[in-house]
């Protein structure tokens, strides 16, 4: 008989694993696994500061290849509950949909890949050809500090290699088979400051006002495209998030402002010469009238992209052959803890729909459950693990 996605996918909805807690998710997940024959490994990471988080690993086999499955069971708050139709960690079911905090991002993912490997396994006597593992963090919502990034190099001390990842975000857009992700913009945040002199309002000439300096260097910064974009990517994206004076006396000009902004490139860029060309572009603006300096702060997210290759094409053929949908090879949307893995091995994103994911009434069509893990099944036999 096969593995029932949905009934483990309402398993987890019902553990109330708001970050940082675990919430019982993990433990039914290595119970799950370790019952299937998984060597199952639990791990708590601290760093001063921030919260343990628990996490999860667990593989069959010792042979190549080996097929690593990534997600977090880990969810947002729910949010006031009395706004959500079916309670949020009740995982309800109605009208064919499975209603609750994780649906989407990303329990019901999980839940169809440990079906997957179970119904691969049933198929192949217990074991694998090569070996499958399941890279479970409780850490990706929050700070993720003590998930992915720890657990990877724990891994890797270990001894684990991984020859390919399928991330289980939620990468589809409107329908399932309709997107994957192949990548990820980076992410660089700088403050841009600007020093002037401060005096009275009523006597500007005995002072030089930073405001008139800031707003002509964003202008600046914001008419010209840091780039056209490039064969998998959209154009790198400039945005100010904040314009600061902190100025609360109406009759003194500051002698300081502040402007905040955030980048997502592509791969014209590395963090390193995005810097320059933002240095080199204020600067063309300052010309020797304003005086400023832009800091830029430490960034974990750097561009990435996965080679499209025989993976690729297979994850995109069989998400193919199953929904009937050709999946756009995407790099669009936010960072994901792919961010880390491309250090360790080629990842791919397929998942469910994205498009509930933290939303109150988050839910998911029980058909999307089974046709999600019909082709993680299909990955696997394809994969030949
Ligand atoms: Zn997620």
């Amino acid at each position: 008989m096969a593995a029932d996605p949905v009934a483990i996918a309402r398993d987890l909805i019902c553990c109330r694993s708001v970050t940082p807690a675990e919430g019982g998710a993990l433990a039914f997940l290595a119970h799950l696994l370790g019952s299937a024959g998984f060597a199952v490994e639990r791990v708590t990471f601290s760093q001063a500061g921030t919260d343990d988080v628990e996490n999860l690993y667990a593989r069959i086999g010792s042979g190549a290849p080996h097929l690593m499955f990534a997600g977090h069971t880990d969810v947002v708050p729910s949010g006031d509950e009395k706004l959500w139709t079916h309670p949020p960690f009740a995982g309800e079911i109605a009208d064919g949909k499975l209603y609750g905090r994780g649906a989407v991002d990303m329990k019901g993912a999980i839940a169809c890949f440990a079906a997957a490997a179970l119904d691969h396994l049933a198929k192949h006597g217990g074991r694998p050809k090569g070996s499958i593992s399941f890279l479970i963090t409780g850490d990706e919502e929050g700070i993720a500090v003590n998930g992915t990034p720890k657990l990877l190099p724990w891994a890797a001390e270990r001894g684990e290699k991984f020859d390919h990842c399928v991330l289980g975000e939620p990468s589809n857009d409107a329908a399932l088979g309709d997107m994957i992700k192949i990548g990820r913009r980076g992410s660089l945040n700088g403050t841009l400051i600007v020093t002037g002199r401060q005096g009275h309002v009523a006597y500007p000439q005995r002072a030089d006002n930073p405001v008139r300096g800031i707003v002509s260097l964003i202008s600046a910064v914001l008419t010209e495209p840091l780039d056209k974009g490039s064969a998998h990517f959209d154009p790198s994206n400039l945005e100010f998030t904040s314009v600061d004076v902190g100025n609360r006396t109406v009759n003194l000009i500051p002698a300081e402002a502040r402007a905040r902004f955030n980048i997502r490139y592509n791969d014209n860029h590395t963090l390193t010469s995005l810097q320059r060309l933002v240095e080199t572009r204020l600067a063309a603006a300052a010309g020797d009238r304003v005086r400023w300096r832009v800091e830029f702060e430490p960034s974990n997210s750097d561009v990435f992209l996965t080679t499209s290759g025989p993976f690729v094409d297979l994850v995109a053929g069989v998400a193919a052959r199953v929904t009937g949908r050709t999946p756009v090879l995407s790099t669009t949307g936010g960072t994901s803890d792919a961010r880390f893995i491309k250090n360790y091995c080629p990842v791919v994103e397929f998942g469910l729909v994205g498009q509930l994911a933290h939303h109150v009434d988050e839910h998911v069509p029980i058909a999307d459950l089974e046709n999600l893990t019909a082709i993680y099944r299909e990955v696997l036999a394809a994969y030949g693990v």
